[in-house]
């Protein structure tokens, strides 16, 4: 067993933290696309907010048969992972909120796509509130806070 602490991610140009904590790091270790057959995968991250651009990511809802995975394309089935985030929105009183998503791709460095970065805009066109995004590669994670400036970074460095 791997011993993951909470990994807090300090975004300096945009003044903001980004914290995943060890069960979130697991899953997105977990569904990384190393194999030639491995399909994408994604879902949405989900915590709190502390204060307007400091984001405690808790959850990251994993893919559902109902996704469709291919090996280059990952289009969610909105309605389970909507669902998921609502009811953890109503169990937490309000405070658990969507952060943003997360997807992997079959490359080492992962840089967002056109496709991603359409998508993207349109999330943070629909939100009231900034969002972050994760792709998950094979050897590093690219996060994007929420003015659309993006890191790499190792997410295990223990392994
Ligand atoms: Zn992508």
């Amino acid at each position: 067993m791997y011993q993951f602490q909470d990994l807090a991610i300090h975004l300096s140009e945009h003044k903001c933290w980004v914290l995943l904590t060890p069960p979130v790091q697991t899953i997105l270790h977990n569904y990384r696309q190393l194999g030639p057959f491995d399909h994408e995968a994604g879902g949405i991250l989900l915590g709190y907010r502390r204060g307007e651009m400091d984001f405690e990511v808790i959850l990251a809802t994993e893919p559902t048969p109902n996704d469709k995975r291919g090996m280059f394309s990952f289009f969610r089935s909105s309605w389970h992972h909507q669902d998921v985030a609502r009811q953890q929105w109503m169990k937490s009183g309000g405070t658990v909120d969507y952060l943003g998503d997360w997807h992997t791709h079959p490359e080492d460095h992962p840089t967002p796509s056109s496709t991603d970065r359409r998508e993207w805009d349109k999330l943070r066109r629909n939100s009231p509130r900034p969002l972050i995004f994760i792709i998950v590669g094979k050897v590093d994670i690219y996060l994007e806070g929420p003015n659309k400036k993006g890191h790499r970074f190792l997410l295990y460095n223990s392994i």
